[in-house]
């Protein structure tokens, strides 16, 4: 069974008042399996983030089916929709949002605080240590985001994403900010991640290189999500 399957799905958004609504695609369709991984490529304002938004339940399109794990989404109401966000998905952006007063550590939990767990906290400490260590940050712990370099901070919040043990990691221009150096070590950590947790993987990226290196590569553009 697909982990991800949308069907027909549409977006639309309301323009200002007596403005004009904004289309931004129409009837996408798009199926994952568990453990698989794609990259989404397409201009600047094609819908790219709208995309990534609906999956991660932050948004609601205008007409479709979003099944996540066999359960459509959309029927998610209030509390429901917070736990399946906090539980099931994990996001990062192209900016990091780290707390700037919190350590990396304190940040890392974050996510786990929400109440949607009921994990001891000397696992969850345990779990954000060895994720600190599989990005690369064991020595960084006790140190603030100001005090990591850009592509630190980066590695740090796809520790925090994974806290929770998320099922599909979406992932938005995640090295849009990097140099190419920071770049290749934050895919790589990545593709690692999908091999060894069979973490699902969604990357909106601008760059070719980066999406050759998903299992499949989708355009948006026009209004329509095809296959490359
Ligand atoms: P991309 O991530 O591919 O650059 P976006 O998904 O951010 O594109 O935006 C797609 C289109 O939808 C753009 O035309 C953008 O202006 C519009 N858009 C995005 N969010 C909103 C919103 N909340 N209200 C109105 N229009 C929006
Ligand atoms: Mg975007």
């Amino acid at each position: 069974m697909p982990i991800l399957q949308l069907s027909k799905v549409s977006k639309t958004f309301d323009g200002p008042e007596g403005g004009q609504p904004v289309r931004v695609f129409e009837d996408i369709n798009l199926e994952l399996n568990e453990g698989q991984s794609a990259a989404i490529v397409g201009p600047s304002g094609s819908g790219k983030s709208t995309l990534l938004n609906l999956i991660g339940a932050l948004d609601k399109p205008t007409s479709g089916i979003i099944n996540v794990d066999g359960k459509n989404i959309l029927e998610l109401k209030g509390q429901e929709t917070a736990a399946f966000r906090n539980q099931t998905i994990g996001f990062i952006f192209q900016l990091h949002h780290l707390l700037p007063q919190c350590t990396v550590m304190e940040n890392i939990i974050v996510p786990s605080l929400a109440g949607h767990t009921r994990e001891h906290k000397g696992v969850i400490s345990h779990r954000a240590r060895s994720l600190l260590s599989e990005v690369g940050l064991a020595q960084r712990l006790q140190h603030r985001p100001a005090e990591l370099s850009g592509g630190e901070r980066q590695r740090a919040s796809v520790a925090r994403a994974l806290i929770n043990q998320p099922r599909i990691l979406l992932a938005d221009e995640p090295t849009g900010a990097l140099d190419k150096a920071n770049s290749d070590r934050l895919v790589e950590i990545l593709l690692k991640l999908n091999r060894e947790k069979n973490l699902t993987l969604v990357v909106i990226t601008h760059s070719l290189e980066v999406a050759q290196q998903m299992e499949h590569v989708y355009r948006l553009d026009d209004g329509t999500l095809s296959r490359m």
